[in-house]
């Protein structure tokens, strides 16, 4: 018996409509994931953001309209929140969890050991007593987040494009406060459950990938092969953002979007269709794209 194919994924949070730094992510999640036969799947992140589901929508409608496709309909994280208690329970249960009431500033300002990384939780709470977890419950007056209890400072993931990439693993959380599912937690539940073994997206999230990769082999899956591929600047070389005007498909257009999508990665096709044919991970650009409005 042959094993099912792999997948890829496109995995838009729904807080803003798509620009086209955005799009050109999702068609190069496509191309990696089609070039290798993989399914793609669409999954709307909205643990954090279930307030704006039009926004989804449009969004779906905007990566559809450029031609792309995806397998089943797209997952939203809302409809199954017991997916991630789940293995919040599960990580409890094997110990690997403890409670953190640290605000940002308390970790900003926490004393720090001299070749900390930056960046990295200091493990105030990391060894508190019951006794002074009760305190601490008693003077913040909220609930406390839920830390991931690493034995590991760092860890290597393959990257199709950055190589073997080395990374921070500090105790990240895995539930906030307010009892939502950190992201690092959630996105490395859903891959496993959905049988992503492709992740591409934007470099800004690199670094998030070997705390993502070090709690899938915690909870024995497979891990993901990763292309993070760069982000798309504005002409002030700052990140293309949704405030720097004329950069949606609704302002852009479909044809000059593609076109311009294309131009970036040195296609001449201008169709989804016509650049898989002309798909080649090793010669895609490995600097940013500088967007300027026609
Ligand atoms: N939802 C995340 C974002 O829109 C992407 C997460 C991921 O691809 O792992 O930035």
């Amino acid at each position: 018996m042959t094993s099912p194919p792999g997948a890829g994924r496109f995995a838009p949070s729904p807080s803003a409509d798509l620009h086209i730094g955005n799009l050109r992510t999702a068609v190069l999640a496509w191309l990696f994931a089609r070039s290798t036969g993989r399914r793609f799947l669409m999954r709307v992140e909205d643990l954090d953001d279930r307030t704006h589901p039009e926004v989804a929508e449009r969004q779906l409608a905007d990566l559809a309209a450029l031609g792309l496709t995806w397998d089943g309909p797209a997952t939203r994280q809302s409809d199954h929140p017991q997916r991630y208690d789940d293995v919040v329970d599960a990580l409890a249960d094997r110990g690997l969890l403890y409670e953190c009431f640290c605000t940002r500033r308390d970790i900003a300002q926490a004393p720090r050991a001299p070749h900390a990384p930056e960046g990295a939780y200091p493990g105030t709470c990391r060894n508190l007593t019951d006794a002074q977890r009760a305190q601490r419950r008693d003077e913040t007056g909220r609930p406390p987040a839920l830390r991931l209890r690493t034995d590991t400072a760092q860890f290597t993931v393959h990257d199709l494009l950055h190589g073997d990439y080395t990374g921070v693993v500090d105790d990240f959380v895995v539930r906030r406060g307010d009892g939502v599912p950190a992201y690092n937690l959630a996105v490395v539940v859903d891959d496993a459950a959905s049988g992503v073994d492709q992740v591409v997206r934007g470099d800004d999230l690199l670094s998030s990938s070997p705390r993502q990769s070090y709690l899938a082999h915690l909870l024995g899956h497979r891990q993901p092969v990763y292309a993070h591929v760069p982000l798309v600047l504005n002409a002030d070389g700052a990140r293309l953002a949704k405030r720097d005007g004329a950069v949606t498909l609704a302002e852009i257009g479909v044809p000059e979007a593609l076109g311009r999508i294309a131009g970036s990665l040195g296609y001449r096709a201008h169709t989804v269709a016509g650049m898989l044919a002309e798909f080649d991970p090793a010669r895609l650009p490995r600097t940013p794209w500088v967007y300027l409005p026609e």
